[in-house]
């Protein structure tokens, strides 16, 4: 028999969590998506409003809420570097209270809660491909710092409130991951590159283009976040969710030519500090404990974001 769940959505109205909101609902379960619009918007929800299993409420997770749920996704948080160093303070403050208050709602209502980690805990990593036994290179003091920082204190809150009060938790280290919604000015690499080849413009490339990363799909990393959730009790993680498929920001720069047909140029700009040099997640535990890998290949992913980005600067 199907089970109807209430489930929560901190940052539903941001990129991966209006992916995520979407196949709940498909799913048959009650979404409630709360956010501030800081970074996320209501279009990203729009086509969602006359589902009557789906809520949204204007929230900033920093403060206390109220609500009646069965299952927590704890998205809330910029994720881009300029949006996150943006307003440090808040962002810190969005990890760390926001984790505080989720955990505490988890707690009264004795629901399940998946905190979306990052591979920032990582830092500018030292061993390659990361592990999740790994405990990281992190700058403390720098201007990645209030997101490597928080998401890390995140971290150590969900696993003493699982020792101490015997929540059910659920930590996932997500890589970079790209698809349609991503905000089109949010600086990341996928977005900036696509929409500038799109218009014409010179492709930005910062350092010399060495620096490498590995971009999963958002279809992908909606599965696994979902099956995490539904996992055994046991398993908590933390665990890598990302594509291993790994790729230089020139590589990435010159497929996404080839992709649009741009005649762009290749330009180059100061590497901004502390930006990893290369990332790339080992994802045996999420093989193993989830059954998981991605399906969609790099090609395939950047077609379709391609189209949502070509559509939305049409208007
Ligand atoms: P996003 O910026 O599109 O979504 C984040 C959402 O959180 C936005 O809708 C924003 O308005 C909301 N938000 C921010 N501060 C808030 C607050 N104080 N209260 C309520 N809502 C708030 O980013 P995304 O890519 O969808 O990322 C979602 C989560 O996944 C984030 O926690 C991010 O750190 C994590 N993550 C993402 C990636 C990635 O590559 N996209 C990689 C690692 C981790
Ligand atoms: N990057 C780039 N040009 C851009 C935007 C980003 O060369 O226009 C580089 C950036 O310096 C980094 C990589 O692409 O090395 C990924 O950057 P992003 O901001 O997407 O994510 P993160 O550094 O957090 O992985």
């Amino acid at each position: 028999m199907h089970i109807r769940k209430r489930i929560l959505i901190t940052g539903g109205a941001g990129f991966i969590g209006s992916h995520l909101s979407e196949v709940l609902l498909q799913q048959g379960h009650d979404v409630l998506c709360v956010d501030n619009f800081f970074t996320g918007t209501k279009d990203n929800l729009e086509h969602l409003f006359d589902n009557s299993h789906f809520e949204l409420l204007r929230h900033d997770v920093t403060f206390p809420l109220y609500v009646e749920v069965d299952e927590i996704y704890n998205l809330a948080c910029p994720a881009s570097p300029i949006h996150y160093q943006h307003d440090p303070v808040q962002t810190t403050k969005t990890s760390v209270h926001g984790a505080i208050n989720m955990l505490g709602l988890a707690k009264r209502t004795k629901a399940k809660i998946l905190q979306a980690s990052t591979s920032e805990v990582y830092g500018d990593p030292e061993i390659h491909p990361q592990t999740e036994d790994y405990w990281g290179h992190v700058n403390p003091i720098g201007f990645r710092s209030c997101y490597d920082e928080g998401k890390r204190c995140a971290e150590t809150l969900f696993f003493d409130y699982h020792r101490q009060h015997k929540l059910r938790i659920k930590v996932a280290r997500i890589f970079n991951t790209y698809g349609p919604r991503m905000h089109p000015n949010d600086g990341r690499v996928v977005s900036n590159f696509i929409v500038q080849a799109l218009q014409g413009k010179d492709i930005t490339i910062y350092g010399d283009g060495s620096q490498s990363r590995s971009f999963c799909y958002v279809d992908d990393l909606v599965d696994v976040l979902i099956r995490l959730m539904n996992s055994k009790d046991s398993f908590t993680g933390p665990v890598n969710t990302g594509n291993p498929g790994e790729f230089t920001i020139k590589e990435l720069a010159e497929h996404v030519i080839t992709l649009t047909g741009s005649k762009s140029k290749l330009i180059f700009k100061p590497l901004p500090s502390d930006d990893p040099r290369q990332r790339q997640p080992n994802i045996e535990l999420a093989r193993k404990e989830l059954g998981w890998e991605p399906k969609v290949a790099l090609k395939e992913g950047l077609i379709k974001t391609i189209a949502y980005f070509d559509e939305l600067l049409k208007h």
